[in-house]
């Protein structure tokens, strides 16, 4: 299966080579040299891997990153010019996966999107098993077991543990949680997710007050540490 890369950059030349690049390696590219237009494609193109500039002449990168990761699974990587510690925190905050600032060499950026889609693959060769210290949850029997001893879970806490798992060390928005777990739109005044939440994390946090598995990003989501 062919990967499918989004350039996100509002130069033209940068963009160009960065898809004549990626091509050359094999990945499908589109460019978007917007941030409205990244956010439609990322909904109808349905990328594997994001290549996001920060600076955009619409809307700002991190708001495209916000969006972006509210309805889509895809790695994103930010890219930008701007090198203080604070917006790569930002941008990591907002769901971005990976951070590389300009300038930058093409090959090491290709290395980087070999990264994410590695740690992406490995996350779903790990499906039927997931396994995160003494935490284990067993897809085909539905079992999830803590130190050893069977944890008795809902149908619905089962599947958002598992999602949350199965993206171990990334930022899931509330949306898309709620969307993947129920499988209908979210609303945003419901409290369904978070008294799920809530109900994990009693099962199987060692203090559920002061969650160290599934830690909450606030304004953001929610992001399963391990
Ligand atoms: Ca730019």
């Amino acid at each position: 299966m062919t990967t499918k890369v989004l350039v996100v950059e509002d130069e033209r030349d940068i963009a160009r080579s960065l898809c004549y690049a990626l091509e050359k390696e094999g990945f499908l590219t589109r460019i978007a040299s917007d941030g409205q237009t990244a956010i439609a494609e990322g909904r109808a193109w349905r990328p594997d891997v994001v290549l996001l500039d920060l600076i955009l002449p619409d809307i700002d990168g991190l708001s495209v990153c916000r969006s972006l990761r509210k309805e889509s699974a895809a790695a994103i990587i930010m890219v930008t010019a701007r090198t203080a510690e604070v917006d790569r925190v930002v941008g990591l905050e907002v769901g971005a996966d990976d951070y590389v600032t300009k300038p930058f060499s093409i090959r090491e950026l290709i290395a980087r999107v070999r990264a994410v889609l590695r740690r992406m693959q490995d996350l779903e060769v790990a499906e039927s098993a997931l396994v995160s210290g003494d935490l284990e949850l067993h897809g085909d029997s539905r079992k999830v077991f803590l130190q050893g001893r069977r944890v008795d879970l809902t149908l619905k806490e089962f599947e958002l543990l598992k999602t949350l798992m199965n993206h171990k060390g990334r930022v899931l928005s509330r949306e898309f949680l709620y969307e993947t777990v129920w499988g209908e739109p979210f609303a945003v005044e419901t409290r369904t997710l978070d008294v799920h939440i809530h109900s994990l994390r009693e099962k199987i946090e060692k203090n559920p007050e002061a969650p160290v598995r599934i830690v909450t990003l606030r304004g953001v989501g929610y992001r399963f540490e391990g």
